[in-house]
C-alpha cells in the first residue's frame, strides 16, 4: 500500500470556529463537503486535540470560512499551528458574526457558512460532525484555496538547512533527531509520521 495515493485526494482549507461560554476559538481545517441539498447539509472532521473540536461539541454550533487563494502562510500559522488554550485567536483579528453570532474571518475569505451540528462521530483521532447549513453568504468571492495551491505557493519552500532530522511537509516543523518516533505527532499541525520526511 502506497499512503502517497491519499494524496491525490483534492482538499481545501477552511477555519472551523464556534463560540461556548463567550469562549471563542477556531482552527485550520481541510475537511468539508456538502453530503445533501435538501436540506442543506454538510460534514467536517476536526481533530480531538483541537480546542475548536471541544467548544463545536458542547455548543452544537460551527462556522466555516472558506479561505481563498490570497491567504498568507501567516494566517494558516496563526488559526493552525497554535492553540486557543494558549491564547485568544480573535483578539486583534478581522472578523465578524453570523447569525448563530459565531465569528467568521472577514479577510481573505471567499464566503461563510453557519451552521447547526446535528450528530456527531468519533473517528478516534477526529470528530465528525453532520451540521444543517442555516445561512450562508459570499465575502470576497475571490478564488476558494486548494489544499494542493497551499503547497505549491503558499508554505514557505523549503531553505537548506544545518538541522538534521525529519521535516514535517505539510507545516515545515523540524523534528531534530535521528530516529521519528512512530506516534510522533506534528505540535504544530497535529499531522503523524506519514507527513515527515528526512532531512538529508
Ligand atoms: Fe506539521
Amino acid at each position: 500500500m502506497n499512503p502517497q495515493v491519499l494524496h491525490q485526494i483534492s482538499y481545501g482549507l477552511y477555519v472551523a470556529a464556534s463560540k461556548h461560554d463567550k469562549k471563542m476559538n477556531g482552527c485550520i481545517i481541510n475537511t468539508v463537503m456538502q453530503v445533501t441539498d435538501n436540506p442543506k447539509q454538510i460534514i467536517i472532521a476536526v481533530n480531538k486535540q483541537n480546542l475548536t473540536c471541544d467548544i463545536i461539541e458542547k455548543s452544537g454550533m460551527v462556522s466555516i470560512s472558506i479561505l481563498s487563494e490570497t491567504t498568507p502562510f501567516s494566517l494558516f500559522e496563526h488559526f493552525g499551528f497554535q492553540s486557543g488554550r494558549n491564547i485568544d485567536k480573535f483578539v486583534n483579528y478581522p472578523f465578524a458574526l453570523t447569525p448563530q453570532e459565531l465569528p467568521y474571518l472577514t479577510d481573505h475569505t471567499t464566503a461563510y457558512l453557519d451552521c447547526k451540528v446535528i450528530s456527531s462521530y468519533n473517528l478516534g483521532t477526529h470528530m465528525m460532525f453532520l451540521a444543517v447549513v442555516t445561512d450562508c453568504e459570499i465575502i470576497s468571492g475571490e478564488k476558494p484555496i486548494t489544499y494542493s495551491f497551499y503547497h505549491e505557493y503558499v508554505k514557505p519552500q523549503q531553505t537548506s538547512s544545518s538541522k538534521k532530522g525529519w521535516r514535517c511537509v505539510i507545516c515545515g516543523y523540524i523534528y531534530e533527531g535521528e530516529e521519528l518516533p512512530p506516534d510522533f505527532i506534528c505540535p504544530w499541525c497535529k499531522h503523524g509520521v506519514e507527513d515527515f520526511e528526512k532531512i538529508e
